[in-house]
């Protein structure tokens, strides 16, 4: 009820501005006086108001040896109560969304804090180049960005913005839609009432597209974050695809591909509205795959990177970025070598491969065109403090994680800070 009183508010505010807009080119002609009228006495041209602008801030290098710090998240939880006491999932599922989720004020805190240190927004893609070198071979290259005095460039992405059917009964918002003014607005039932309803303030997405429309200062060209994507139960919300257990002569199979058909429709004015307004996609595997199990072959990660091609990036164009499920590294954990998964996954047309760690570390291969990096990880493991406590140090140039966490909503299991 909360959400939709405020969007009654904002479209209210908009008509609104819309009013007085029209007050303000309205001006009535009066009434002409029959009385002869007075030599008309020029009325003097009011002085134009400078603009009250603040001076453009110059743009400085930063440049390849400064580091470029870089968080990711997980979806956001909307409705905490329900996600860690309320919803009837198991007590170790809670636990993991207390792991590796943060909610949707403590969120909120983390954007106020990251950008009240002086961090702006900046593109994976304007990181890193590929460039030819002086022997024809091509190589990735950190770039020199060039941003405003005083800034610090930061890298933002969200894993899994799929919008899995877990949580949705979890407390998270279901799907992201084009609302009535051309944005991108979340969908979202309350699992308390069930009621249906579109918000900007339950959902990742949204609040930063909201927070840079406030702070537009948080953001280099208006870029955004960079939304990871699986594909084994579609993406944004949309059911997107295939299911080969569907044999072509089996008799669901029309009805699915024609359900599918229209979610793949329904999708893409949401991905044009989200590359138009700065952001931008990287894989996460079709099936969320372990690159560094045993189990998972390389014929497996073909199989995989086919599919994610043919269901993700179908819809969402190409990418050079690789985001490993659960950080894990292929080929053994060693980012020095470069081993056959490693090798297929670069001949596929990735050359940024991003896992996870205590900080942004980042290393561009010499033997091979590609780039290693590291994101940390804002969530309920580094909010409590990690190992020892030393998370506070990591994250600290980022916020206090002792005034984001919300131990009043979380599980009662405890800080080593
Ligand atoms: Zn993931």
């Amino acid at each position: 009820m909360k959400h939709i009183l405020h969007r009654a508010a904002a479209l209210g505010l908009a008509l609104l501005l819309a009013a007085s807009a029209a007050g303000c080119g309205g001006k009535q002609p009066t009434a002409e006086s029959s009385a002869p009228a007075p030599e008309a006495t020029p009325t003097p041209e009011p002085t134009p108001m400078p603009e009250p602008t603040t001076p453009p801030v110059p743009l400085v290098a930063w440049g390849p040896d400064q580091v470029v710090e870089h968080l990711f998240f997980h979806p956001v939880i909307a409705y905490p109560q329900w996600a860690f006491h309320d919803c009837p999932s198991s007590k170790s599922q809670k636990e993991g969304l207390d792991d590796w989720m943060v909610t949707v004020e403590e969120f909120n805190k983390i954007l106020q804090s990251v950008y009240e240190k002086g961090y702006i927004l900046v593109s994976m893609n304007d990181v890193w180049s590929e460039v030819q070198d002086e022997n024809g071979q091509w190589r990735m290259q950190r770039n020199t960005l060039m941003i405003p005095e005083g800034k610090k460039p930061l890298i933002m992405s969200y894993d899994d913005t799929n919008y899995y059917e877990y949580m949705l009964e979890e407390g998270f918002t279901s799907k992201l839609v084009i609302g009535e003014d051309g944005n991108v607005w979340a969908e979202c039932t309350d699992p308390y009432t069930g009621e249906t309803f579109l918000t900007q303030d339950l959902d990742a997405i949204t609040i930063l597209d909201k927070f840079v429309a406030e702070h537009p200062d948080f953001s280099l060209n208006g870029v955004k974050a960079c939304l990871s994507l699986t594909g084994y139960q579609g993406i944004l919300g949309y059911r997107t695809q295939n299911d080969i257990d569907i044999a072509a002569d089996d008799p669901r199979r029309p009805a699915f591909d024609a359900n599918r058909e229209s979610e793949r429709r329904a999708v893409k004015p949401i991905i044009q509205r989200l590359k138009e307004t700065g952001w931008y996609f990287g894989s996460h595997t079709w099936g969320h795959i372990n690159l560094g199990s045993e189990k998972v072959d390389l014929e497996w990660v073909k199989r995989d990177t086919v599919r994610w091609e043919q269901e993700v990036g179908s819809l969402v164009g190409p990418t050079t970025i690789l985001f490993y499920p659960h950080g894990a590294r292929p080929d053994g954990d060693d980012w020095h070598k470069t081993g056959p998964k490693f090798q297929y996954l670069q001949s596929q047309g990735f050359r940024i491969f991003a896992s996870v760690g205590i900080n942004s570390f980042s290393y561009v291969k010499q033997d091979i065109s590609a780039v290693i990096c590291d994101r940390l990880h804002p969530d309920g493991t580094t909010l409590r403090g990690g190992p020892g406590g030393k998370a506070l140090g990591w994250y600290s140039q980022f916020y206090d994680a002792r005034e984001i966490i919300d131990l009043k909503v979380r599980p009662d299991l405890g800080v080593t800070w």
